[in-house]
């Protein structure tokens, strides 16, 4: 097996160059009501503001901001149904190149449409009887197209790693951050920039019990696969970690935990009621894990990344009166 060599820090620093002007610099929101519950001061970093609603916009255009000449022509190709597409057809439009998303057949008609109304176009596939990294490397190599993956890419999980930087700017060290975690892009982009301006602030990955792959590979040492779990936050439902992710993951992250879906939706109602914010149940995963750990965090600074807020309002009503 090939050494992978590992992005750093500075590779964080020139993805913030890059996507200067074109991402939001979020909010950092507080809420009086939560530190006076915790007897801690908590700090949450609102990606859910970010341009397309989730905080995959800055990976995907920091990828896409390096292509040659060349790999612009021929364009991009993802798979994905979910905020990943976004943010691809989204920078591939402010950059001016065609971008080609491989979606299942029965994604929401909603996602189609977001996905189609940033000019890109949609491919479909039966989800369960095509692969689609085989269709997306097929259109790739058929079309001269680059396959930019939803986490596993340097250039993809060192534009994540800016929200954190971006955090740190504004509240200085933290005791702890939590961030949650699917295939580990935005975590192990966080590390990079914790293990950088806060050295000493603990690094919580946080993902659906359900789903605990990211806990079980920490814990073992090397990455573990399951089924796609089953869980309310569909933007973790991923199978496994990546070797880039999974590499900075072990080296630089305190621990993984994990919440429920009935803590997410408790979390979810949280964010609606006390601070007037639409989270999606995925990006409630950090609140979620901070309710666990109450005693712990007592008269601590706290960090808390809320990675996206795109939930179906129809869903959320029905998620929340359940
Ligand atoms: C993609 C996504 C995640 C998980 O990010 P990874 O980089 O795959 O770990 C979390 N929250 C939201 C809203 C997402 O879209």
């Amino acid at each position: 097996m090939t050494t992978l060599i590992l992005p750093t820090y500075a590779d964080v620093e020139a993805a913030a160059g890059r996507i200067a002007g074109y991402a939001n610099r979020t909010p950092v929101n507080t809420s009086r009501t939560l530190n006076d519950l915790l007897g801690a001061e908590v700090f949450f970093k609102c990606e859910n503001f970010q341009r397309m609603g989730a905080f995959k916009f800055r990976g995907a255009f920091n990828a896409l901001s390096r292509f040659t000449p060349e790999q612009r022509r021929g364009g991009v190709v993802a798979f994905s149904s979910g905020n990943h597409a976004q943010g691809i057809a989204l920078s591939a439009r402010l950059l001016g190149m065609p971008a080609t998303i491989v979606m299942p057949h029965d994604a929401p008609a909603a996602k189609v449409a977001a996905t189609k109304g940033y000019g890109a176009t949609v491919v479909s596939y039966d989800r369960y009887k095509e692969d689609r990294e085989a269709i997306g490397r097929r259109l790739a190599e058929e079309h001269g197209m680059t396959l930019i993956p939803p986490f596993d890419h340097p250039d993809v999980l060192t534009g994540q790693g800016t929200a954190a930087k971006e955090l740190f700017e504004e509240t200085g060290p933290l005791d702890a951050l939590f961030t949650p975690l699917g295939g580990g892009g935005l975590l192990s982009g966080t590390a990079l920039s914790t293990r950088a301006l806060a050295p000493a602030c603990k690094l919580y990955g946080v993902e659906p019990e359900a789903g605990n792959d990211g806990q079980q590979s920490f814990r073992s040492g090397s990455i573990v696969r399951i089924d796609t779990p089953k869980t309310i936050a569909d933007g973790a439902q991923t199978p496994a970690l990546g070797h880039y992710t999974f590499g900075i993951i072990k080296r630089d992250v305190t621990d993984i935990l994990t919440a429920t879906d009935a803590e997410l939706v408790e979390a979810m109602r949280f964010f609606a009621e006390r601070m007037k914010m639409i989270v999606e149940p995925t990006g409630c995963l950090g609140l979620a894990a901070v309710l666990q750990q109450k005693q712990a965090l007592k008269g601590k600074r706290v960090g808390v990344i809320i990675s996206g807020g795109n939930v179906d309002i129809a869903r959320f009503s029905e998620l929340l009166a359940a």
